[in-house]
């Protein structure tokens, strides 16, 4: 027997009514269960993380523009409330626990979905971005997308991983290093940072970790990160890392900050064959590096973007094992507007989930 739920006709949202404006928090109607499409669920959410990436949805700084008005949000988990008529196979049921990501979608039909990179999809939907997401009590996902999330994992302290987490889970799976080897991980005690630190150290990486203070050196090494380097008190950044990788340089870098000087740098620190994983979407920096010594030591510079479904099954599992946690400050969907006004000055260090009720 399935649960049965009764659905509210109305439900509270954070919106942004005008790209660029002040997001509210307000009454909009809920999507019943009969406007749902084949293929489509709808999703009472329980928590939801707040990324950096919904402040440039907001703000409409990025190259690629949102939709408005807009419900952001793209780290949400929640039970599946009702399914669309017609859907078949389907792969997750009523009552079940689902994380929503910020691939809210993809076409599983075209060339990228075929080749296994389903957040290239050419027909992608982008949660709390091109469709809206999950800054609201209920949500619209769809079946084959949404991530089911195992029993003993948390919801708040899940919410995080289906995007932060997600990141730099598939960075590193992509950055070719092997057990023993050196991964440098620049703002290792911020939000993507510290997960980073715990993802490398679950596959056995050695973790160069980079950040300022005593509270981010703390955090780093608690974490298991094998060596820290300040930056506000490090004066030549590229000779430590030489200096603790035997002379050689690291064999990675996961680069998720926004600043391009993080890119620039790590040209000259990488061994050769190293490989630089860009991850940070920072709105108009360029990339300026070396060609000479990119070619030179056979640096590969990869972009890597979020991840696809199998991506984020493995990093939801890797942290339900306890090895990875996600740092947060739990808030709830009503302190948004002061949420995005701190985001907005800098002032949020590490991740912050709200919950829904
Ligand atoms: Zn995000
Ligand atoms: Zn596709």
């Amino acid at each position: 027997m399935s649960k049965t739920y009764t659905i509210p006709k109305t439900q509270k949202a954070a919106v942004v009514q005008k790209t660029g404006g002040q997001v509210q928090v307000q009454d909009i109607p809920v999507t019943s269960a009969e406007q749902l499409a084949p293929g489509e669920c709808l999703v009472k959410l329980s928590h939801t993380g707040v990324c950096h990436t919904d402040l440039h949805a907001a703000l409409g700084d990025w190259p690629v523009k949102p939709k408005s008005p807009l419900i952001g949000g793209h780290e949400g988990i929640g039970e599946i409330v009702a399914i669309g008529k017609g859907t078949a196979p389907c792969p997750v049921k009523i009552g079940q626990r689902v994380g929503i990501k910020w691939i809210a979608y993809s076409c599983l039909d075209c060339e990228q979905c075929r080749t296994g990179h389903e957040q290239n999809c050419l027909n992608v939907k982008l949660s709390g971005y091109t469709v809206d997401g999950t800054f609201s009590q209920y949500v619209v996902s769809y079946v084959h997308s949404v991530t089911p999330i195992p029993e003993n994992l948390d919801s708040a302290a899940a919410a995080s991983l289906l995007c932060a987490g997600v990141t730099v889970y598939r960075a590193l799976k992509y950055s070719e290093t092997n057990p023993g080897d050196w991964v440098v991980l620049p703002g290792a005690g911020g939000g993507l940072g510290h997960l980073a630190v715990q993802y490398a150290k679950y596959m056995g990486r050695r973790v160069i970790a980079i950040d300022g203070g005593e509270e981010k050196r703390k955090l780093c090494e608690t974490l298991g990160a094998d060596a820290w380097i300040d930056f506000e008190k490090c004066k030549d950044i590229v000779a430590e890392i030489k200096r603790i990788t035997g002379g050689q340089g690291a064999h990675a870098a996961v680069v998720t900050t926004a600043s391009s000087s993080g890119y620039t740098q790590a040209i000259d620190y990488l061994r050769q064959n190293g490989k630089l994983m860009a991850v940070g979407l920072p709105a108009d920096a360029k990339l300026e590096a070396s060609i000479f010594f990119t070619v030179f030591k056979g640096i590969s510079i990869l972009g890597s973007y979020v991840g696809n479904r199998q991506d984020a099954i493995e990093a939801i599992d890797i942290a339900s094992t306890g090895a990875v946690k996600v740092h947060y400050k739990l808030l709830k969907l009503d302190d948004i507007e002061k949420v995005y006004d701190d985001m907005g000055k800098g002032k949020i260090a590490g991740r912050v989930v709200l919950a829904m009720e």
